[in-house]
């Protein structure tokens, strides 16, 4: 193949750059205190002085106490209610939950129980984490009117049927009112202007179509419902997958494709522009255990993916895959060079991608006297790092030599040794003494000798 052909051949810059970039959420939301009187991070305030807080009034009865406990009664029965009515799919019973004087919320609320009508739910649930979660202005009370108001950080914890092992866990801020004795919902929208918003969900967007593979579950949103091409790139890339990781995983993955990019960096909380040069995401929580499998969502960028070739698609999917299939033995303390580099290394695997064409930065910086010294660091792979494209590359030729020279098998091993939970129920090992033990264990080399033999295999293999 001349050089020619390579040039024709190569991906696009900003896909090399972020080809797949992989968002890991933090496991495990902080439970929430539940004691009497008031959450954990201010102490319970004396009520009965009869100095409200501004902005707090008067939603907490005087008396403290027996009366919160009522409260919080009556709130998680009211969350019950609300589950019980999604389980059902009983949309009256939901909307019974939901403020009859907020007509707006309202109309919001029967549009994404109708959204949501096609996806298999296994579990729903409501846990109530943190009551008085954050503060109403006057304003939005003396609006809300009512005799109480309430407000709550609420965590929405769903399964998808054959799919998720473990509940999705999706933080909710939720504004609580009390009229003639009941309480609703509100508003789920109040707690973003003190920074905690709701997050959103896939039925939150628009009608979602749900497409059932033997890869799992995709979910489309809204007209864009041509899934087809999406279902071709998942169905390759499973096997793919799972030829190098091995069965022990579950061979399925839900897939989520928004309308737009817009809506995409809506389903991470985060600004449109941060995800415009992103093709994919997988969410998911780093650190379950194998008994604790965390409920992963590969969200793709549908805007980017419309400029990929097949090529192209299906080294995302792939990669994405494999931090899916991967997931129970990635840990907190596993390098991202290992996880990232592991994940292009099975990306690359069957594409015909050549170094030469899919590592041109590292090979621009070899070829300029920039060779590397050190395997990359956990914040080389931050977004904002201009040497971003680098550090991808720099971690798929550590693991594409481990598969080289010790072999796939090995390579996987690997990757299962430095995640492995520490013996005896010990606390999190330390990164660089899990590293040093996996070069010796599985490898028989030691950190320096890796690297060095690593150096000398990029500078071979970029020439
Ligand atoms: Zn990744």
């Amino acid at each position: 193949m001349d050089d020619r052909s390579l040039t024709a051949r190569r991906i696009p810059r900003w896909f090399l750059a972020l080809v797949a970039f992989c968002l890991v959420v933090a496991a495990g939301i902080a439970l929430g205190n539940l004691s009497l009187g008031g959450s954990g991070s201010s102490p319970p305030r004396a009520a009965a002085s009869g100095t409200p807080e501004p902005g707090q009034a008067a939603d907490r009865p005087a008396g403290t106490g027996r009366l919160d406990v009522t409260r919080h009664d009556e709130i998680v029965r009211l969350l019950e209610r609300r589950a019980a009515a999604v389980r059902d799919r009983d949309q009256a019973a939901y909307l019974a939950t939901v403020d009859p004087q907020a007509t707006a919320f309202r109309a919001v609320q029967a549009a994404s129980f109708g959204n949501a009508a096609q996806i298999p739910f296994a579990s729903w649930d409501y846990e109530l984490v943190t009551p008085d979660a954050f503060t109403l202005p006057a304003v939005r009370r003396a609006e809300l009117g009512g005799t109480a108001v309430f407000t709550a950080h609420v965590d929405l914890a769903y399964r998808i049927a054959g799919l998720d092992a473990a509940p999705l866990r999706s933080p909710q801020f939720l504004t609580f009112v009390q009229r003639d004795g009941a309480w609703y919902i509100a508003a789920d929208g109040d707690g973003a202007a003190a920074g905690q918003p709701s997050a959103a969900q896939v039925w939150d967007l628009g009608p979602v179509t749900v497409l059932q593979t033997r890869s799992g579950i995709i979910l489309g949103v809204g007209a864009n419902a041509d899934l087809s091409a999406y279902q071709k790139d998942v169905e390759t890339a499973v096997p793919d997958v799972t030829a190098v990781w091995g069965p022990d995983w579950a061979g399925k993955t839900v897939l989520v494709v928004p309308a737009d990019q817009e809506q995409m960096a809506e389903l991470l909380g985060a600004e449109p522009q941060k995800y415009a040069r992103i093709a994919a995401v997988t969410t998911g929580e780093r650190g379950a255990g194998p008994d604790e499998a965390a409920a992963d969502r590969i969200i793709v960028n549908p805007e980017a993916f419309r400029e990929l070739g097949t090529v192209e698609r299906r080294v995302v999917m792939t990669h994405e895959i494999a931090h899916v299939a991967s997931r129970a033995a990635t840990r907190n303390w596993t390098p991202t060079w290992l996880s990232e580099g592991f994940a292009d290394y099975i990306g690359y695997l069957n594409s015909g991608q050549t170094i030469r064409s899919a590592a041109p930065e590292l090979r621009r910086d070899v070829r300029d006297g920039k060779v590397p010294a050190q395997l990359p660091s956990d914040e080389q792979f931050e977004t904002t790092q201009d040497s971003l494209p680098q550090a991808y590359e720099m971690g798929w030729l550590a693991c594409r030599m481990i598969a080289e020279q010790w072999g796939g098998t090995k390579l996987v091993d690997f990757y299962r040794a430095v995640g492995a939970p520490p013996a005896g129920g010990a606390g999190p090992p330390d990164q660089t003494a899990r590293l040093a033990e996996a070069f010796t264990s599985v490898l028989g080399t030691t950190p320096a000798e890796f690297t060095a033999k690593w150096v000398a295999y990029v500078k071979a293999q970029v020439k």
